[in-house]
């Protein structure tokens, strides 16, 4: 996989790109990350890449040419042009997931109010959103698209830390991780956890993995694909009952 990132600032995302899963994958061929300087792609003395906008109106607006010649220089068949952009439609897991499967992806970090309509309209081929509110460029939502979809990609991660185990994976939120020392505080891990029982610590993670999704988001499970015997889970938690700690 290559992903391509479009800045006016590549020193905000070179530490991170650099470093741990994302530096690794890199490392181990798993997929090319380069970071295109806008700035070169602008023309003149001056690399001018915004300019005030038409109409009026305070802040300025990313030109459109050194976006366009940009783009067109690193594109490829099967390319896909991602616009950063707080309208864009919402990033999560799924959508990770889908652009974890494309070979190539763009993605374009808008700066100051924006950039030109005519990039929207006519250059990139999806917009996407981390969240509903507004951050000053578009160099993080990208390092978040990157890293949430390098760490899908077979081999980014070690087997005992398969992505799918983690919350949303499923649908579902994940259960509580602990580790040495089994007393800190006079808090104790939970005893099935070191019982060495594999099938009762399977069953306990499912259990607290169900009970956090009833908790903290029972919005996720409106859509989980739960199996029968979750299902009747579910049915204990509305009658009341807690998993066993
Ligand atoms: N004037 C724009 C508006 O109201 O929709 C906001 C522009 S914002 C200050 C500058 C750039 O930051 C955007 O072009 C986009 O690339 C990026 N950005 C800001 N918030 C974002 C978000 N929630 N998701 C994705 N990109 C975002």
């Amino acid at each position: 996989m290559k992903i391509d990132i479009v800045t006016l600032f590549p020193a905000m995302l070179a530490g991170p790109l650099g470093e741990s899963i994302l530096g690794r994958a890199q490392a181990k061929g798993l997929v090319e990350i380069r970071v295109a300087d806008l700035r070169e792609w602008a023309e003149g003395r001056h690399r001018v890449t915004d300019d005030y906008p038409f109409g009026g109106g305070g802040g300025m607006v990313l030109k459109p040419e050194p976006l366009f010649r940009c783009v067109e220089a690193l594109r490829r068949p099967g390319a896909r042009v991602i616009l950063l952009d707080p309208q864009g439609r919402a990033f999560g897991q799924e959508v990770a997931a889908e652009l974890a499967r494309a070979e190539h992806l763009i993605l374009l970090c808008g700066r100051y109010e924006g950039v030109d309509e005519r990039v929207r309209e006519h250059l990139v081929d999806d917009e996407i959103s981390i969240g509903d509110y507004v951050l000053t460029g578009g160099e993080l939502p990208a390092l978040v698209v990157t890293d949430a979809v390098v760490r899908l990609l077979p081999g980014a991660l070690g087997d005992e830390a398969a992505p799918g185990k983690d919350s949303f994976g499923r649908g579902l939120l994940e259960g509580p991780h602990y580790t040495r020392p089994e007393e800190f505080r006079a808090w104790r891990v939970p005893e099935v956890l070191l019982s060495g029982d594999h099938a009762r610590v399977a069953r306990w993670r499912r259990a607290q993995s169900l009970w956090r999704t009833w908790r903290r988001r029972p919005d996720l499970l409106e859509t989980a694909e739960l199996t029968p015997e979750e299902q009747k889970l579910i049915e204990e938690f509305r009658q009341g009952k807690k998993p066993d700690a």
